[in-house]
């Protein structure tokens, strides 16, 4: 029978709605609520992004650090799923293998641009290298005034890293903005302390979807896990094909779920590898 029931709405609550941000999508729940059980080994598929999801990103791309136990627990994943666990990164397939080794994983290479199937196939994706060279000339004379910078020529794309220069990243990104524009093949790529550019038409979403195509993936819900705003074209693949999308650390995101660091997604996926269905051997 309070004031608030009896008449006119309060002044106060009015305001309030008016000034409340515009609706967007929900944020994502913690990965504490997504039970490792919803996991089915037989019927779903693992994507995994590599730096910043299953490894810290270190001071340079070749000081991988790994949590103790990490390698194992996709090995046993790997079992599980019947093979149906893939990386999905913008390293080179190589670097990967390098890691994981003795782990021979299929894997979504240079933003899906290289792609191992888990038969062990690489398939490519058609490469634009005159417009891919001069945006590279002009990175390369950058690179040359700033040292510190780091120019990684990987082939089908590149990388302009700074993560020794933490106070050029906005020079960086602004370079590379510029040497992808006018170059309608280009596109660019920002991820964390790292500026790339790769030819448009990849992403890690098609890669998703290209593995999707192919055995053991085809017909599986996909589980993709990542940290970076590239993982979003993922994200939003796997979100249509109704399956498990889950972002690491902090930033929006159109993942249902969230980790706040990596420890949270091994955690979680040690869950799901001690699962009775798991298979060890
Ligand atoms: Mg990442």
């Amino acid at each position: 029978m309070g004031s608030r029931y009896g008449g006119a709405f309060p002044v106060k609550d009015i305001m309030t709605l008016e000034q409340a941000p515009p609706s967007k999508a929900a944020s994502p729940l913690s990965i504490g609520e997504l039970a490792a059980g919803t996991v089915n080994f037989g019927a779903d598929a693992l994507f995994l992004d590599f730096d910043g999801t299953l490894a810290e990103i270190a001071p340079a791309p070749d000081l991988v650090q790994f949590f103790p136990g990490t390698r194992e627990i996709i090995d046993v994943l790997s079992k599980s799923f019947s093979g149906a666990v893939a990386i999905v990164t913008g390293r080179k397939i190589s670097e990967i293998d390098g890691h994981m080794a003795p782990l021979k994983l299929p894997i979504a290479g240079l933003y899906g641009l290289v792609h191992r199937t888990a038969a062990g196939d690489i398939v490519d994706f058609p490469v634009v290298g005159k417009e891919l060279a001069r945006a590279s000339a002009e990175l390369k004379a950058m690179v040359e005034q700033h040292p510190g910078l780091l120019l990684e020529l990987k082939g089908q794309t590149i990388a302009l890293h700074y993560r020794s220069r933490p106070d050029l990243g906005t020079a960086c990104y602004e370079a590379v903005r510029t040497a992808v524009q006018g170059r309608p093949g280009l596109k660019m790529i920002e991820g964390k302390m790292v500026v790339e550019i790769t030819p448009s038409g990849a992403d890690k979403g098609r890669a998703v979807q290209g593995f999707l195509r192919e055995p053991p993936f085809i017909g599986r819900r996909p589980i993709y896990a990542g940290d970076d705003v590239s993982d979003e074209d993922a994200f939003a693949v796997v979100n249509a094909l109704g399956g498990i999308a889950i972002k690491i650390g902090p930033g929006p995101t159109a993942a249902r779920y969230r980790a706040n660091h990596i420890a949270e997604l091994l955690a979680w996926l040690t869950c799901v590898s001690h699962l009775p269905s798991a298979r060890t051997a």
